[in-house]
């Protein structure tokens, strides 16, 4: 059963499908470090809102050496979430407006490149004007495999970005659907991140950290 890296933590506050708005609004976005003892029972998976436990419950480290991370519980197994299934590191859509609709959502970001401080600047004097909070612009429409089925691709609206917008409203981000141009499959930011501590030997594909 796949692990969660965040919870929200609302004491109180037990799963009801009804009052999950309460939870969305009022639920505070917790790591495996910010936990205590006494957040135990109101816990609970930021996408499927089920009850979570942590794993392991207090120590920093599970047995076989792996960092304290957040887990769902079998008892809820018949709810489906992306984060505890095996497949949820890729996405794929049926149709275009199925994948249109996600962007939408706000579910799926598909990223055409990243703006770099040169191209800012170079709008900046086009305008004359400095427009230090631009952190995204839309970008052309993009032909994406992300279809269900091979070989298909959907012409989708992109973004171009800065790691800054990305970093603005992580929590949110945090789970989100990314596509780069540059990869096969949308993934989620959670899974895209790698932590700069498990960084062993030099990569020459641009990854997030
Ligand atoms: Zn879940």
């Amino acid at each position: 059963m796949k692990n969660t890296k965040t919870a929200l933590y609302l004491k109180d506050w037990e799963y009801d499908l009804e009052n999950i708005s309460i939870l969305k609004s009022l639920g505070q976005v917790i790591l495996p470090s910010e936990f205590e003892l006494d957040m135990k029972d109101f816990i609970f998976c930021p996408l499927c809102y089920t009850p979570i436990t942590r794993n392991p419950l207090i120590k920093d480290v599970t047995s076989n050496g792996r960092q304290a991370t957040f887990r769902h519980l079998p008892t809820y197994g018949d709810i489906k979430c992306p984060l505890s299934s095996l497949s949820s590191t890729g996405q794929k859509y049926a149709n275009e407006e199925e994948a249109k609709q996600a962007i939408d959502q706000g579910d799926l970001v598909i990223i055409h490149g990243f703006l770099h401080a040169s191209e800012r600047n170079r709008n900046e004097s086009e305008n004359n004007e400095y427009h230090p909070d631009i952190e995204d612009i839309d970008g052309p429409l993009s032909s994406v495999p992300i279809s269900r089925y091979k070989g298909e691709t959907f012409e989708l609206p992109s973004q171009i970005t800065t790691v800054r917008g990305i970093c603005r409203n992580f929590s949110k981000n945090y789970y989100k659907y990314y596509f780069m141009l540059s990869s096969n499959q949308p993934t989620m930011l959670c899974d895209l991140i790698h932590d700069i501590r498990d960084v062993t030997k030099e990569n020459d594909t641009p990854q997030l950290y």
